[in-house]
């Protein structure tokens, strides 16, 4: 039997650098991203550390500094956490995929600075290659006695890299400088978008180093007697240091203890368009499980203006936050595409910064969170239409309760504006349409709903269970609908007339969805939800109602005549008592598309 033989891979440093590199990251911008969040990173083991450190070490005024050299087209990240020794540096930015984030946090466990880190991959760092040629880290750590030896590291990724002690580094940190291949990173205005962009929340300053020149008076000497000389100027260049993260993750903090104005305050500042009204409400919960994340959506009062036209492709206003740190605003899987108005905030500790996009929508992460957001939503719009609901009058006390509360009349301004999301949903969503059909709302016979826009609109339509709760269960089983074009036009239909001369409540349907939607609803509560559209809808009788029957003999004659008249334009011709005042009537098989079908699908054929 031949030996077997085991033998290492060998790997191509510089290919394989580039692989890692190119297939993570579409866009070179993230390298400001991966470089800060390394060093916030540096600065919560710091931080940590300091507790028990020795004087030796700084334990304030923890930051990181973002500064551009133009001459030497440097950019530079430096901050003042915990550094690198020799041998971490070995390590950790030596060896393709080594984090030692990751084992910090391993050790950690449990305790309040592992929950905080954000690296687990160890490959963010070679994201400086991006827009580098040549990166160089210059580090001094901090140790349990003190400061530790500085060491300067230095690659240009082609497979080697450079050690040398630096002991002209006299504070602990980590310096990171970028020798850059694209001068665009050099540039005051583009680093304060990215550094804004993808640090705003996080916990540690970010300052931007920005310079300005200034005119200085040179003093000059004027000996007695003389005359005044006119003075001479020098500009000179004055750097200081731009605070850019000043944003408070207002997510993370305990809702019971974030007021209603601060909500509001968050949304004006992140999510509102000018001149858009506050929201009308929020869900803000924590979730832990298999995913870690805290959620904050808005309930928005006024839909966009291409809203309608958008939706299908909807890029969603959920920004995603890995603990903190922006990692995209296009995560289309957050909400389902009917629910992508919803703007807000979902920060994660369970997912890494650096994954891409195509991994982001694979991940399992993804569903769970969608799942449970949705869940969320619709009970809060549930709880608004209940708080917009009158209390009914409670008989037992003869008075209404004091302290009972006043009627909230934000969820029709919500529906309103979002009538058509939710009947999306209806159609589209069928693990939540049980949750979703008491949200709408229709114009009946008995409103005068269609005469009004807006949400008093609103208010005046009826539910599915205004429909339930009005008939007269002794003789009327089901409830009914008519389709069409619009109030005025279902109101004459014959067959709406004759439920009506028998005293039945019709939900006029004057919107396209709505005949879509109850392709899908079979009933409410139980109860039959029909079709007065549909050949096969009998219409109930009320005790003593005439209905003019009895004509048997005629009727056969009546059909064969109208048949032979209108040939193939029609199917069958029936007599039936469904009608009082009209003569006859155009009605569809069950199985075929009703009328308003009919005409969408002409106007899409178009
Ligand atoms: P990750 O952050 O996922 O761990 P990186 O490639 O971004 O991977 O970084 C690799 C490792 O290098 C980190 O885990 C950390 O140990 C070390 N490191 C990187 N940047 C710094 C820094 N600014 N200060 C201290 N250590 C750092
Ligand atoms: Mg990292």
């Amino acid at each position: 039997v031949p030996a077997v033989e085991t033998h290492e891979f060998e790997a191509q440093t510089e290919r394989l650098l580039e692989i890692i590199v190119h297939s993570l990251y579409s866009n070179k911008d993230i390298f400001v991203r991966e470089l800060v969040s390394n060093a916030v990173d540096a600065l919560e083991k710091a931080r940590f550390f300091a507790l028990t450190a020795s004087d030796a070490v700084e334990s304030s005024d923890f930051g990181v500094r973002v500064y551009a050299d133009a001459e030497a087209s440097t950019l530079t990240i430096e901050d003042n956490g915990i550094g690198m020794s020799k041998q971490e540096l070995l390590t950790n930015l030596g060896t393709i995929a080594e984090s030692g984030t990751l084992k910090f946090k391993e050790a950690m466990e449990g305790n309040e600075v592992s929950d905080q880190l954000i690296g687990q991959f160890g490959v963010g760092f070679f994201s400086g290659y991006l827009v580098a040629d040549t990166v160089t880290v210059e580090t001094r750590p901090m140790t349990e006695t003190g400061l530790g030896e500085a060491w300067r590291w230095s690659s240009d990724a082609k497979g080697q890299y450079s050690m040398e002690p630096c002991p002209e580094v006299t504070r602990q940190g980590t310096r990171v400088i970028l020798s850059l291949n694209d001068e665009k990173y050099l540039e005051e205005a583009t680093l304060r978008d990215l550094l804004t962009h993808y640090c705003e929340f996080l916990q540690f300053p970010v300052y931007l180093q920005t310079l300005t020149e200034t005119e200085v008076e040179v003093q000059t000497e004027t000996e007695e007697g003389e005359d005044e000389v006119e003075p001479v100027y020098e500009t000179e260049v004055v750097a200081e240091w731009d605070h850019i993260n000043e944003g408070t993750a207002l997510w993370l903090r305990d809702p019971t203890e974030v007021t209603d104005e601060e909500y509001i305050e968050f949304y004006r500042q992140n999510f509102a368009r000018s001149g858009e009204p506050d929201p009308l409400s929020w869900v803000h919960f924590k979730a832990n499980g298999d995913v870690d994340y805290t959620a904050l959506l808005y309930i928005p009062a006024e839909a966009e203006s291409d809203y309608y036209t958008e939706m299908n492709r909807a890029a969603g206003h959920i920004t995603l936050y890995v603990r903190r740190v922006f990692v995209s605003d296009d995560v289309t899987e957050l909400v389902p595409d009917y629910l992508s108005f919803l703007p807000g905030v979902v920060d994660s500790d369970s997912l890494p910064i650096n994954l891409s996009r195509e991994m982001l929508q694979e991940s399992r992460a993804m569903g769970t969170i969608r799942r449970r957001l949705v869940k969320k939503v619709l009970a809060k719009l549930a709880d608004m239409a209940d708080d917009a609901v009158e209390t009914e009058w409670d008989e037992a006390w003869g008075e209404r309760d004091e302290e009972e509360e006043e009627r909230d009349l934000s969820f029709f301004t919500f529906y309103a504006a979002f009538a058509k999301a939710l009947k999306l949903g209806a159609i589209t969503d069928e693990r939540n349409r049980s949750k979703i059909l008491p949200l709408l709302r229709f114009h009946t016979s008995e409103t005068e709903s269609h005469l009004t826009k807006g949400p008093k609109a609103a208010e005046a339509m009826r539910s599915l269970a205004d429909l339930v709760a009005a008939r007269d269960t002794e003789w009327q089983e089901a409830v009914y609908f008519a389709t069409g074009a619009s109030v005025a036009e279902i109101r004459g239909s014959p067959v709406v007339e004759a439920a009506l001369s028998r005293g039945i409540e019709v939900a006029y349907l004057d919107d396209p969805l709505d005949d879509f939607l109850f392709q899908h609803v079979e009933d409410y509560e139980d109860v039959p939800v029909l079709s007065l559209m549909k050949q096969d809808t009998t219409l109930p009788m009320p005790p003593g109602y005439e209905d003019g029957n009895g004509q048997e003999a005629e009727s056969s004659l009546v059909e064969q005549y109208m048949a032979q008249v209108l040939g193939s334009k029609v199917v069958r011709v029936e007599t039936s008592s469904r009608l009082s005042g009209s003569p006859s009537m155009l009605v569809s098989s069950s199985h075929s598309p009703t009328a308003t079908q009919e005409r969408l699908l002409a106007a899409q054929a178009m």
